[in-house]
């Protein structure tokens, strides 16, 4: 028994994503489904000690000839020598273009595998088995696919479907405390964007979700059907996709200033903050009351998440390198700058226009 989640792509085609626990045992039967009769498993040197042998298996059950393509885990992994690793790895297992590449493991490998399914013989089919919950709710929904270059991240990329994406949640048992959190800062999110009730969902439900317990499956399901929803009604990314960045303006430049060093912040870390931010400043501007605001960095500090620029690690420097990190996230237009901002818990916009003063005056609070 497994939740789904149906996405309708351009031109007529569909993906599903299934969400539930166990699904690394059906990655053979799936992938013999759709046809293949090879797969390559990418995947990172701890996930695949975690989970490789059991989706070898399953893909051997079904028949499948197969082969496992571990990169080192991390963030170094998206890069130039890790995609040529891979793309190597998979043209030594003879994969075809009928064949499948299975990126399994969290956003790091989901980008790399699906960068290389995307162009090695101009195109093979992927499958996504996301182990981390950012994975989950974020980076295996939309297509997106990449490497870092020296010049910055997610810079060398393409747009390439999964057929399917199995969203294992008993995987996330496995994941330390640490990532588990940061993967639960986008989870609120969602309810912060544009869904209140799910937001109240999840102040009654949190512990669930980190428990394991069927409120995972669910947070999981409602995350996906909102990503898929945004991604679908805004391919082109001019519009509401960009409402997915709630938290994320503060959230980059905090990363950018702690120099991307995970032992400091890690993405959702930031996120937290961002969104604890985004809901503060709001308040400060007339948009929102401050009791909504208390009320979401509340909740994302009782999930263990930080919410103050004074929790990062080593102080995040003050507000004028704020807003000069901020001013290298691409949305800067004469000194003024683009946020999301909310007139309330689920209700977010697209704010543009917002003066380096205003921003400058609600830091050095
Ligand atoms: P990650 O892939 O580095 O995984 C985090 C850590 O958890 C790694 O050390 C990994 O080995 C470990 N791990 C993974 N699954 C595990 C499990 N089940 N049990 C134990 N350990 C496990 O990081 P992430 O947070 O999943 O992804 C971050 C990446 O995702 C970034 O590169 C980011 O750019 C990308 N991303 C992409 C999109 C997109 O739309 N394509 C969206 C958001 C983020
Ligand atoms: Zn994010």
């Amino acid at each position: 028994s497994h939740l789904s989640v149906h996405v309708p792509l351009d031109g007529g085609r569909a993906y599903d994503i299934l969400i539930g626990r166990g699904l690394v045992d059906a990655v053979g039967a799936q992938a013999a489904a759709l046809g293949a009769k090879a797969a390559g498993i990418v995947t990172d040197e701890t996930v695949a000690g975690l989970y490789g042998a059991r989706v070898r298996a399953s893909l051997e059950r079904a028949g499948l000839r197969c082969g496992i393509i571990a990169v080192p885990p991390g963030e170094a992994s998206k890069s130039y020598a890790g995609y040529a690793s891979v793309c190597d790895g998979l043209l030594a297992l003879k994969i075809e273009r009928g064949d499948l590449v299975v990126a399994l493991g969290g956003g790091v490998v989901g980008d790399l595998a699906g960068f290389a399914a995307a162009t090695l013989r101009r195109g093979v089919r992927f499958l996504q088995v996301p182990t981390t919950l950012l994975a989950q709710v974020d980076s295996s929904v939309g297509g997106k696919t990449g490497i870092n270059s020296p010049h910055g991240k997610n810079l060398i990329g393409a747009f390439h479907q999964p057929r399917l994406v199995l969203a294992d949640t008993a995987t996330l048992d496995t994941l330390v405390e640490r990532e588990m959190r940061a993967g639960y800062a986008e989870v609120a999110k969602y309810g912060l964007i544009n869904d209140p009730g799910f937001f109240d969902w999840c102040e009654a439900h949190w512990r669930g979700i980190f428990s394991g317990g069927p409120e995972r499956d669910e947070a999981v399901a409602i995350c996906c059907r909102a990503k898929a929803g945004v991604v679908v009604r805004d391919e082109r990314e001019d519009g509401e996709r960009a409402l997915l960045n709630l938290g994320h303006t503060f959230g980059h430049a905090l990363e950018r200033l702690t120099q991307y060093d995970s032992a400091r912040l890690v993405h959702g870390e930031g996120v937290a903050i961002g969104l604890a931010l985004a809901f503060r400043f709001s308040a400060r501007l007339g948009l929102c009351s401050g009791q909504e605001a208390g009320r979401v960095a509340n909740h994302l500090a009782m999930a263990g998440l930080p919410t103050r620029l004074q929790d990062v690690p080593g102080g995040s420097g003050d507000a004028e390198a704020m807003l000069d990190a901020m001013a290298q996230d691409k949305k800067v237009r004469d000194g003024a700058l683009t946020f999301i901002l909310a007139r309330g818990i689920g209700q977010s916009f697209i704010a543009p226009g917002i003066g380096r003063d205003d921003v400058r005056a609600f830091l050095q609070d």
